[in-house]
């Protein structure tokens, strides 16, 4: 995991990057790096560390520019230090790139790219995409977009990307396979963010980059296609995130205050869903699937670290009220496997980004063998809510710490209500344990 944040319009891009970054640290805190281009060239800073770090190993330097992209790292391949951190600069310097993710077949493209002169700066996979990207763009008259494509073609593995081409110092291109990218909407401005929280306070517009899309992003407009072509009309949402979410508000650490946020969050989870006027539970997201649920010959959880473990409390409940077998599986066991699934499973994934890659390939495979696919997440608009069959959000708010607190709990009460609502739809539940089941529930907050 990492963060990325870009931007490009009329403004100063230096501290909505770097204000941005810090809001992502949550997604990568072991070095990070800023790239600007200030009219005239650009300049690349990197730094092991936090982002307070850079940002005092840049202060007295020229962070002017209207154009950038930054990069919060979280290292996978190469140690983390100052030649590793992001953004990486192609060897002829035509190409400045940040990378979310893992090029799995680098090593092969490295050996490629030598043998036709290529030397390498750092250890980093995602060096290599950005020397490939510039081989492609040198070998013929080419948009630096188009050699972005043609390079993704020739990538195996999972990436979030933002370039900028110093030939072209108009538009930042963007594109993503299995990381996540949201690009924000101003008014001749856009923004790049990993999530929207880097850009709140500028835009609630947002465009959704889906997998094997690219974007072309200039002061005058957003242009997104597919990696092979096809042109996308961008589908503009609305993000809706309360700026105190993404401020520690006092505490001296996110985790403790996602700890405190508890009772708020859970009541978010169960408000307008545990109604206990009418003692009744109702997730509206459920309610077309309700006859394949009622009928569901086998419950698969699937999930990943934390995820996993509500997984785990969901099939006590699932078995104690639904009186339906529940297999629990790690998402990354599942997918690399040879599940038998059938039509009358239901799988049930749970991710609190909803962006978890192990657990989207579950997804697919689930949904190849026709079971029918549900979403517990967290993130509206999220790959996993976009890719299942029907879910329910847990509200938990933002999610910053890194060790979960808040949203594993929201996980447990969307599982408890579901337990509950099927297995009082299955008759399984007398009406009197119904009504105290739902008391209890109402009282969680509290106890808490
Ligand atoms: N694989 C890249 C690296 O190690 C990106 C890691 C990340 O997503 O932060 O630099």
């Amino acid at each position: 995991m990492c963060g990325i944040v870009g931007y490009i319009g009329g403004q100063n891009a230096y501290p909505i990057i770097i204000n941005g970054l810090k809001r992502l640290e949550y997604r990568g805190y072991d070095s990070a790096g800023i790239a600007l281009y200030n009219g005239k060239s650009t300049s690349v800073y990197k730094k092991y560390g936090k982002v307070s770090d850079l940002e005092n190993s840049v202060a007295g330097l020229d962070t002017s520019g209207c154009l950038g992209i930054g990069h919060t790292r979280w290292a996978t391949h190469g140690e983390p230090n100052d030649k590793n951190a992001h953004p990486h600069m192609s060897m002829h310097g035509k190409f400045v790139i940040v990378h979310n993710g893992i090029i799995e077949n680098y090593s092969n493209l490295k050996k490629r790219l030598t043998t036709r002169g290529y030397t390498f700066k750092s250890e980093t996979d995602s060096e290599v995409l950005a020397d490939l990207i510039e081989y492609i763009y040198e070998l013929s008259p080419i948009s630096p977009d188009d050699a972005v494509q043609l390079a993704l073609r020739k990538v195996q593995g999972a990436y979030g990307i933002v370039v900028m081409c110093t030939d072209h110092p108009d538009r930042l291109i963007a594109a993503r396979k299995s990381s996540p990218l949201v690009i924000g909407i101003g008014d001749k401005e856009y923004f790049i963010g990993s999530d929207a929280s880097p850009f709140v306070e500028y835009t609630d517009q947002v465009v959704y980059l889906d997998n094997d899309q690219i974007a072309v992003i200039s002061r005058e407009g957003l242009n997104i296609k597919s990696i092979n072509n096809a042109v996308v009309t961008p589908e503009i949402k609305k993000v809706d995130i309360d700026f105190d979410e993404i401020e520690k508000g006092g505490f001296s650490h996110f985790m403790l205050k996602e700890i405190y946020e508890q009772p708020r969050s859970i009541t978010d989870t169960m408000r307008g869903r545990v109604l206990s006027e009418v003692d009744k539970i109702t997730l509206g997201g459920l309610i077309d699937v309700m006859p394949r649920l009622m009928n569901a010959r086998r419950i698969i959880i699937v999930g990943c670290g934390t995820s996993w473990h509500a997984g785990l409390m969901g099939e006590y409940l699932f078995e104690e009220y639904a009186r339906i077998p529940v297999e629990v599986e790690y998402a990354s066991e599942f997918r690399y496997r040879n599940p038998i699934i059938n039509q009358e499973d239901v799988v049930i994934a749970i991710s609190q980004s909803g962006e978890t890659a192990d657990t989207l390939a579950a997804i697919q495979l689930a949904k190849k063998y026709g079971a029918c696919v549900l979403g517990i997440c967290n993130v509206v608009g999220s790959s996993i809510a976009r890719e299942t069959d029907a879910g329910v959000y847990t509200h938990a708010g933002v999610e910053i710490g890194v060790a979960s607190t808040k949203a594993f709990t929201a996980q447990v009460s969307v599982l408890a209500m579901m337990a509950l609502m099927i297995g009082r739809a299955k008759y399984n539940i007398k009406s009197a344990d119904y009504h105290q089941l739902i008391r209890e529930l109402m009282s969680i907050p509290e106890k808490i």
